[in-house]
Order: C-alpha cells, then sequence, then structure tokens
C-alpha cells in the first residue's frame, strides 16, 4: 500500500494514521464520560415481515453524541469500548431505553403491529455476573413485556464458557424473553451445534445475502440455511437486504423475515409509530 505512494504520499499515510490514532485514543478515554452523561441515542431499523413487508420489530442501534464531534456511528466507538468495558454501561442504557420506547409505542397504538424491539448485546456484557437480573429489572422498570425483548448475541459469545452462557439463555428464555444469534456465517460455529444452544431467531448477515443473485452458490448455501433453520424451529431474519430482487429471492426459500435498506434505514423514534400503526384503532373509530 504504502510503496507505491511516493515520498509525500507515505508522508501524508503516516500523519493520517497517527492523528486517527489520536482521535481514537482520545474518543476511548472519553466513553465513560459519554456514559455518565448519557451522550448516547437510539436509532430503530424496522424488520419486517417478507410476505407483506409488515412491520414486526425494530432492532435498536446505539450513536453517540458527541459533544464536539456529531453523530458517531457504532463502527468509531464500540471495539474501544468493548475494550475499556464502557460497552457494560453503555449496553445496559441501550437495553433500558430501548425497552422504555416499545413499552411508549406499545401504550401510544394498541393495535400496533410492533411486537418486539431487538437489542444488541456485546459478549462482555453478557458475561457479567448479573445480566440476566439487569434484564429483569429493566423490564420490570419499563413496564414492558419479556416478550417484548428479542437479545443479539453473537457466535463469539457462545463458544467460550459454554456451559454459563447456555445457563443464562436459559433463565432469559425462561422469562419469556428471546434471543438471536447475530451476524450468523461469519463466525466460526457450526451448523450442528445450534442444535444445542437454546435460541430462537438465526439472524443471517448481510455478507450472505449480498451475493445471492449474482452466486449460485451463494444462492444454494442461504437456501440451505434457511431450510435447515427452519427444521431446527428457528426464525430467520436476513440482515442488509438492499435489493427487491433479494427480497423476492428470500421470500420464495422461505425466509420469513427480513432487514435492510430497501425496507428501511435506521430511523429516529418519532417515525416508527406510523410505519407500525395498527388498524385497530381508525377501524374502532370509524364505526
Ligand atoms: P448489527 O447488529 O449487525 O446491525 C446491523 C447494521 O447493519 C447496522 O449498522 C445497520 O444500520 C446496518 N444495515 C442495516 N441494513 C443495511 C443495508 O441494507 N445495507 C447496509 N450497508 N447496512 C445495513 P450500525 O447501526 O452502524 O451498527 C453496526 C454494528 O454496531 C451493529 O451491527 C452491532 O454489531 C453494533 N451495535 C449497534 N448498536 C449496538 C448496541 O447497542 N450494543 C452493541 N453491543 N453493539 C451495537
Ligand atoms: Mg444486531
Ligand atoms: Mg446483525
Ligand atoms: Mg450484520
Amino acid at each position: 500500500l504504502a510503496k507505491g505512494m511516493g515520498k509525500g504520499g507515505w508522508q501524508r499515510y503516516q500523519s493520517d494514521l497517527a492523528s486517527s490514532m489520536v482521535q481514537r485514543l482520545e474518543l476511548r478515554t472519553q466513553l465513560y464520560e459519554a456514559v455518565e452523561d448519557e451522550q448516547f441515542i437510539l436509532q430503530f431499523q424496522p424488520i419486517v415481515e417478507l410476505a407483506d413487508q409488515r412491520v414486526t420489530g425494530v432492532e435498536a442501534l446505539v450513536r453517540w453524541q458527541h459533544p464536539t464531534r456529531g453523530l458517531l456511528s457504532p463502527f468509531h466507538f464500540v471495539e474501544a469500548a468493548e475494550e475499556n468495558g464502557a460497552i457494560v454501561g453503555i449496553g445496559n442504557w441501550v437495553l433500558r431505553e430501548a425497552l422504555r420506547q416499545i413499552a411508549a409505542w406499545k401504550a401510544g397504538d394498541p393495535g400496533t403491529t410492533l411486537r418486539y424491539v431487538s437489542v444488541n448485546v456485546s459478549p462482555l456484557q453478557f458475561r457479567t455476573s448479573d445480566f440476566v437480573a439487569q434484564v429483569r429489572e429493566a423490564l420490570e422498570d419499563a413496564g414492558a413485556r419479556p416478550e417484548w425483548l428479542l437479545l443479539e448475541i453473537t457466535e463469539s459469545l457462545v463458544l467460550k464458557d459454554a456451559e454459563k452462557v447456555i445457563r443464562d439463555l436459559r433463565a432469559l428464555r425462561a422469562m419469556g424473553v428471546r434471543v438471536a444469534i447475530d451476524d450468523f456465517g461469519t463466525g466460526y460455529s457450526s451448523l450442528s451445534y445450534l442444535r444445542q444452544m437454546p435460541v430462537d431467531v438465526l439472524k443471517l448477515d448481510k455478507s450472505f445475502i449480498d451475493d445471492i443473485l449474482t452466486s449460485r452458490q451463494q444462492h444454494a448455501l442461504v437456501d440451505a440455511i434457511v431450510t435447515l433453520a427452519e427444521n431446527l424451529d428457528l426464525a430467520v431474519v436476513a440482515e442488509g437486504i438492499e435489493e427487491a430482487g433479494q427480497w423476492h429471492a428470500l421470500d420464495t426459500m422461505g425466509c420469513r423475515y427480513g432487514q435492510g435498506y430497501h425496507f428501511a434505514k435506521p430511523l429516529w423514534p418519532a417515525d416508527i409509530p406510523a410505519l407500525t400503526a395498527g388498524l385497530a384503532e381508525p377501524a374502532a373509530l370509524s364505526a
């Protein structure tokens, strides 16, 4: 990379690198303060039923309202927050805020099509000794039902400490909370281990969806995963659907749910009610 840049290019590359490292370091040291000050905010991306595009869930996606740098995507801070532990505080705030929000949406529209909010949980957060208790408390404080919550965990979590993780997953599901494996296909897990995992939903990573229209092999692979998941009683959400063709191909395979820019980008909370408006209220009004 640096070789073909010439001398000036290389120097520029080095100073870019240095300043971006300084920036990263600075952000990292500001993370705990950001938790204290609640500088985070949530967007919500609709998850739709592929058959009719009805919005049945939303995924909560965190953003950092940085005092001087503006709105920062998770790309800029989640990894650092995992490394220095700030992700535990961030994640707990996200969980509580997401539940508060869905309780408000449910209260605002009793006929809403929205059944659940999906919340990303970092491995570090899941491993805190009182995670299950934190979830229970967050549900109680928000006045939210356990069925309104879907927790997204990653494959890597399950590979370490499998016994404790499985025990906690069972406890959560016994409460009525559902669990999804996020970014499925990017980690090291095999399909066979899924059978032992107490989870409800598979989220197929975007990288799997990207090529289904252009690669016969990729299409066949996704088709097989969808069929297998169905047979294991797992619901499948396809992530990163950007084109109508992908949507139709997945629908034809029997994949029930999807998420992606083709349907909606992550949205501000105020935009959600219009997309999930139930028919119950207007119908009752006109009667
Ligand atoms: P993820 O959980 O796999 O979330 C999906 C990401 O893909 C989101 O990026 C979303 O905006 C993006 N996306 C959705 N549909 C499309 C599409 O059609 N095309 C493309 N190109 N992208 C699409 P975002 O919001 O930047 O989040 C990135 C990652 O950061 C998330 O990936 C998740 O791993 C992490 N993250 C976000 N919020 C939280 C959180 O509250 N806690 C933790 N621990 N991690 C979070
Ligand atoms: Mg996710
Ligand atoms: Mg995902
Ligand atoms: Mg993904």
